[in-house]
């Protein structure tokens, strides 16, 4: 095959993975007056996770069976919502409620860990909307939803434009090699056609690629994170007259419904069917990918919303779980769902907390891992310089 090798590019850091962590790392890092690299191997920013998720800015509600968890579940979010405000919406109204079965919380201990955490839960005793056989308690709470797709559209706009940036996308690292002070890196493009071969060199590395994390930790010759990936589906409803309104029913047999953002849009996951697939290999390994398929390999992910072997949706399922806590006059219509790999860290078994953690795994030349909880946590990055 043959290779095309241009003249050697020169940055202070390479960020690898354009998605909201990353595009706030090269952002922040350029900001400094860095010269940054950003690779992504798809055609687009923001494909995966950043884009797929339930675009809930959590305040602590989730998880009622934990307080530090809830606790630093908010951590940056007053500064995220303040940055972010075009692209937040704050007028839904939000409910949480209880399951009369099955259920690890209660209403005591909920209302004190509202008490404790001083975010606002009123109890209402009368809806319309809800079916209270079958809710125990339900409440009116405060929650905002950020918009994945303006966030989209805001990043991926200031990383091309902003000077000291170089995005790169389509783009993948094909081999690492260190000295003391450097990286040596040759990049290829990731689609199809003659790859083109081009050598970057820095002394940082930061890797932001989520479900791939582990990959190209092991490109680069250090150790993995102790992850588990699951293929997860969101699902996008609409309803006449829950329009604009949320539900999370918690605390185990966890159902939710939220805005997305400002879209209009009502999105649908449930613990129990949202997660199609699990792999508790540090690679996201799944039986749905194939050798004979370059587009999606546990070394090298891909978009799973456009793979035709991505698992049959689960909407009805989930709609039919959430239906029981409503009124019969509510109905909801499933429209279409989208789907990604959601990593996790293996430790988050103990206490379901969703932490951004950031390692320097190797000091000479540095490389960084940022495995990325929550999108309000972006600022974690900062940590860094
Ligand atoms: C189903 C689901 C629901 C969620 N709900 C919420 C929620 O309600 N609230 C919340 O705050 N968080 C939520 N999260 C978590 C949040 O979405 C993630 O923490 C965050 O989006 C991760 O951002 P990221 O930039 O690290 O990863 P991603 O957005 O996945 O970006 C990683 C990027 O790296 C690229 N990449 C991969 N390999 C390579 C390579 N070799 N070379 C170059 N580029 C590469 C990928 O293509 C991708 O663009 C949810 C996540 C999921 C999956």
């Amino acid at each position: 095959m043959t290779f095309y090798l241009r003249p050697m590019q020169r940055f202070d850091f390479v960020v690898i993975g354009g998605g909201i962590f990353g595009c706030y790392a090269a952002l922040y890092l350029a900001g400094k007056g860095a010269r940054v690299a950003l690779l992504e191997k798809e055609a687009r920013l923001f494909q995966k996770a950043s884009l797929v998720n339930q675009a809930r800015l959590h305040s602590g509600y989730h998880y009622p069976r934990s307080i530090a968890t809830a606790a630093l579940s908010d951590e940056h979010k007053e500064r995220f919502t303040a940055e972010h405000r075009r692209f937040v919406n704050f007028t839904f109204e939000k409910y949480y409620a209880i399951d009369r079965f099955g259920s690890f919380t209660d209403p005591l201990q909920f209302e004190r860990f509202c008490r404790y955490l001083n975010i606002p839960c009123e109890r209402i005793f009368e809806h319309n909307l809800f079916n209270f056989n079958r809710l125990e308690a339900l409440y009116r709470t405060e929650e905002y939803s950020f918009d994945p797709v303006l966030l989209r559209e805001f990043y991926s706009e200031k990383v091309e434009k902003t000077p000291g940036i170089s995005v790169f996308k389509n783009t993948i690292v094909d081999s690492a090699t260190a000295d003391n002070k450097a990286w040596s890196l040759k990049i290829k493009n990731s689609g199809p056609g003659v790859p083109e071969l081009r050598s970057l060199e820095t002394a940082t590395v930061i890797n932001a690629t989520y479900a791939a994390t582990n990959a190209v930790n092991r490109l680069f010759g250090v150790d993995d994170i102790a992850l588990t990936h699951e293929i997860s589906e969101i699902a996008f409803i609409a309803s006449p007259r829950f329009a604009a309104k949320g539900l999370t029913v918690m605390d185990g047999p966890f159902g939710s419904i939220m805005p997305y953002g400002l879209s209009g849009l009502l999105s649908l996951s449930s613990v129990a069917y949202t997660h199609h697939k699990i792999s508790y290999d540090n690679l996201p390994r799944f039986d749905c990918q194939t050798a004979d398929d370059p587009r999606c390999r546990p070394e090298a992910p891909g978009i799973c919303t456009d793979c035709p072997r991505r698992p049959e949706s689960n909407a009805y399922k989930m709609l039919a779980q959430m239906r029981q806590y409503f009124s019969e006059s509510v109905r909801f219509q499933h429209l279409f769902s989208y789907y990604t790999i959601k990593s996790k860290l293996k430790a988050s078994y103990i206490d379901d907390g969703r932490p951004t953690e950031i390692s320097m795994l190797r000091a000479e030349p540095r490389f960084y891992c940022l495995f990325a909880g929550k999108i309000n946590s972006i600022y974690e990055v900062e940590k860094i310089v």
